[in-house]
């Protein structure tokens, strides 16, 4: 993974290559319309630069990836398997709204969390992605799309907090090459010791959003393997401090899993401790993965639970992922790998 791409570099560091390849700074700015706007593969397409130089430059790597394979589900969300440079294979959702269009990008191949309820992390972890492979992501959705990318979650395969630089990387060339709004992305994160406070020591705009999914330590620690290495009480007073550092609020993600996780008292006892707090709380109904043995709970004790909350002065959320009949939800990406690669 050494090899430099241009794909994430920014207008200065594109002007400074193109100079360091005998050519005008001016270039610099066409080659990243190009890259960016334009959505380029090859050099070779860039139309605007001297002939002669496109074939000497046609073989240097753009960094973009190839659709392997996509997925249309039948509320028009798009699961894509992409393949990497590597042969590795990523999963991307473009989830199309009214008025937005939502790229949920990967971090990682894999994922090392191994939470009970997510198929990702039943296929093991291989290693993180690079800065211009999540920006690709992007890239290659609003390309199928025709159309321009407004929000990115940072909730695909992976756990963004082990991947930090490159996570942070990418979200400042989505905010400053893209032209993506940071307040228009979302890094989700199951929460690792300290990571919370040093991705606040980068002020950004982001939304963070906490995978919290129980209300207590003892069901925390069932669900989530990690957890027993990070009090609940811990995690909590982290993102206290992380709302305090960065003035934005944070969003709790709690996956809803019957006779789990899901009574009334659940609800009550996760209120009581985030109350106070500037936060929302999106509800997740389980979906289906075929390894884990949970059960989606009925629409009524959604309902009870969400309204529990609410009673309590908490705002909530109740999502019901897209993307289902695709295996596009949450939860159910997973890596994979070419054969004979
Ligand atoms: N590792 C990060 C990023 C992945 S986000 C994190 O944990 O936050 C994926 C989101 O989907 C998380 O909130 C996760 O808990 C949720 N999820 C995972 N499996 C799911 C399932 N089977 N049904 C519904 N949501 C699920």
């Amino acid at each position: 993974m050494s090899q430099q791409v241009l794909l994430s570099k920014s207008l200065p560091e594109l002007v400074s290559w193109v100079q360091e390849q005998g050519q005008p700074a001016y270039r610099g700015k066409q080659l990243h319309q190009w890259i960016y706007s334009k959505g380029i593969h090859s050099l070779d397409s860039v139309t605007v630069f001297p002939k002669q130089w496109r074939d000497k430059m046609s073989d240097y790597p753009v960094g973009r990836s190839i659709v392997h394979h996509r997925q249309i589900a039948s509320d028009k969300t798009r699961k894509y398997l992409l393949q990497l440079k590597d042969g590795s294979i990523i999963e991307t959702v473009g989830i199309p709204s009214s008025k937005r269009l939502t790229v949920c990008v990967s971090t990682q191949i894999g994922c090392p969390m191994a939470c009970d309820f997510c198929a990702t992390g039943k296929g093991g972890f291989e290693r993180n992605l690079q800065a211009y492979e999540i920006v690709d992501q992007v890239l290659t959705v609003a390309e199928d799309f025709g159309q321009r990318v407004s929000n990115v979650v940072f909730m695909g395969m992976g756990e963004p907090l082990i991947n930090l630089e490159q996570v942070v990387d990418s979200v400042i060339s989505l905010n400053q090459n893209v032209g993506i709004g940071q307040r228009n992305l979302t890094i989700s994160t199951v929460g690792l010791p300290k990571k919370i406070a040093e991705l606040a020591q980068y002020q950004l705009q982001v939304t963070l959003a906490v995978s919290i999914h129980a209300s207590n330590q003892a069901i925390r620690e069932q669900l989530v393997p990690s957890a027993k290495h990070y009090p609940f009480n811990e995690l909590l007073s982290d993102c206290r401090n992380y709302v305090k550092t960065t003035g934005r609020r944070i969003s709790f993600e709690y996956i809803l899993l019957a006779g789990v996780n899901d009574s009334t008292a659940h609800a009550q006892e996760l209120a009581q401790k985030i109350k106070g707090f500037q936060c929302h709380v999106n509800v997740i109904p389980y979906n289906p993965v075929q390894e884990a043995s949970y059960r989606r709970p009925s629409p009524d004790s959604v309902k009870s639970f969400s309204d529990a909350l609410e009673k309590m002065g908490i705002a909530v959320t109740v999502r019901y992922s897209r993307g289902l009949d695709a295996d596009a939800a949450c939860g159910q990406l997973r890596a994979s790998r070419l054969p004979g690669t």
